[in-house]
């Protein structure tokens, strides 16, 4: 199976590594060319005209295409697939194995505690919907109104959510959730690593540092942060972090929570069911603590796997390349973008300079839609349209119709956003 994977070999770690220090003369830049090999990296579609052109993918931040290694280990845990948790047999004891050394993997990816608990979920909506499940019943919890929906929604429904709305700084930002804190305790101060509409990165220490000082713990919806910056529960002080596989390159239908285990022990399981229980009697049942506790049913043990794989992946590349690569690919996309004429990007906050892959922008006269139909039908190019599921932020930033997305990865090369460029510039004219 691995045979067919489509796949465009560029640079890796290792072969920059061989090259020497310093990496990144002017010779050798690694944005010229994709970081690593993605599943699909060399597919083309049909453009205007009756052309193939190779696909430019401008969507990472919604769902990243599978890295080469992560596919060739669900491929190969798929070969050895059996039932987790349930049999005696050789090979449950191998796919058990397996999913159990996931979630150590992801554990240290994420730099969790030895007691912290890593439960895996569907998926960041289903992660934060998990913490909502297990906020203790009389701990209110405090949110940027700059939120995807997943960090709203499961909050606003229990009833016990104070939403501070972002100023156009951060540090204004922050003295009004210190503010916010000091006026009444908070359980819990839940916010995003990054944006998923402008890529603005959050300073999490301090984020952190705020929430305890005020007695709250922090979880941080991590969604768009682990597959750009290296995050640790332990040295960041994060009590609970949230990401979804789909967005690390592993988009097999799994997400993690990692986190304290107090509250996931002391709250009701999330799923009732096989699997949570210790003892079940016809009038009582006894509940596992631990991962077990929230994960009834049969788990997804392939998307657990290529979670891991993803972050073993990362890993290897390590977050400095990573970070080189994607810098230099968004200093182009954002010098391109200023120089179209009525393209205008989106920012929350003017005094955070820090971003992910990630350039939310409108056009003057057009539509997000029409821009992004455009650029899809003449150039092949595939960028995000729409309010993100950030809805009230989009419409605070005076775009309640919407907006662009262009974000990227490992698999973008320069040439991904020159064309983009090119392709913008010729819209604008
Ligand atoms: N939080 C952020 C910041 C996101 O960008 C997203 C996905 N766009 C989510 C949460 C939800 O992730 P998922 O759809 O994987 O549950």
């Amino acid at each position: 199976m691995t045979a067919v994977l489509d796949t465009t070999v560029t640079v890796t770690a290792d072969v920059v590594a061989e090259q020497g220090t310093p990496i990144f003369d002017e010779g050798h830049c690694p944005g010229t060319t994709s970081l690593a090999p993605v599943v699909g990296g060399t597919q083309t579609v049909p453009v205007s005209g009756g052309r193939e052109v190779r696909y430019a993918n401008f969507d990472y931040a919604a769902s990243a295409p599978a890295l080469t290694e992560v596919a060739e280990a669900f491929t190969a845990a798929l070969g050895q697939y059996a039932s987790v948790h349930r049999g005696a047999g050789h090979l449950s004891q191998v796919t058990t194995a397996r999913y159990e050394q996931a979630r150590e993997t992801v554990r240290r990816f994420v730099g969790g505690r030895a007691d912290d608990t890593v439960v895996f979920t569907r998926n960041t909506t289903d992660s934060i919907n998990l913490a909502a499940h297990i906020l203790p019943a009389d701990g209110e919890v405090v949110v940027l109104d700059i939120e995807h929906h997943a960090n709203l929604l499961p909050w606003q429904r229990t009833g016990r959510a104070r939403v501070v709305v972002a100023r156009s700084t951060f540090a204004e930002t922050l003295a009004a959730l210190e503010a916010e804190l000091a006026a009444r305790p908070a359980a819990l101060l839940a916010i995003t690593g990054a944006s998923n509409v402008t890529g603005e990165v959050l300073p999490i220490r301090t984020l952190t540092a705020l929430a305890h000082r005020h007695g709250a713990r922090i979880l941080v919806d991590a969604a768009q942060l682990v597959a750009h910056r290296a995050v640790s529960l332990a040295s960041h002080g994060i009590d609970y972090l949230v990401f979804s596989g789909h967005k690390v390159y592993a988009p097999f239908g799994a997400g993690v929570l990692v986190g304290r285990s107090d509250w996931l022990d002391a709250a009701q399981p999330y799923l009732a069911g096989g699997g949570a229980t210790q003892n079940v009697a016809l009038e009582e049942t006894t509940w596992h603590t631990g991962p077990a506790r929230h994960e009834a049913g049969s788990p997804n043990v392939l998307g657990a796997v290529a979670i891991a794989a993803a972050a073993d992946a990362i890993d290897h590349l390590g977050y400095e390349l990573i970070g080189y690569h994607e810098r230099d690919l968004l200093t182009r996309l954002d010098a391109g973008l200023a120089g179209l004429e009525g393209v205008t990007p989106l920012r929350i906050f003017d005094d955070v300079d820090e971003r992910v892959g990630i350039a939310g922008f409108v056009v003057d006269g057009r539509t997000a839609r029409e821009v992004a139909e455009h650029l899809s039908e003449h150039h092949g190019i595939g960028v995000r349209d729409g309010k993100f599921c950030a809805h009230p932020v989009l419409r605070r930033l005076g775009h309640a119709d919407g907006a662009v997305r262009a974000s990227f990865g490992l698999g973008t090369s320069s040439d991904d956003v020159d064309r983009l460029i090119a392709a913008l510039a010729e819209l604008t004219r």
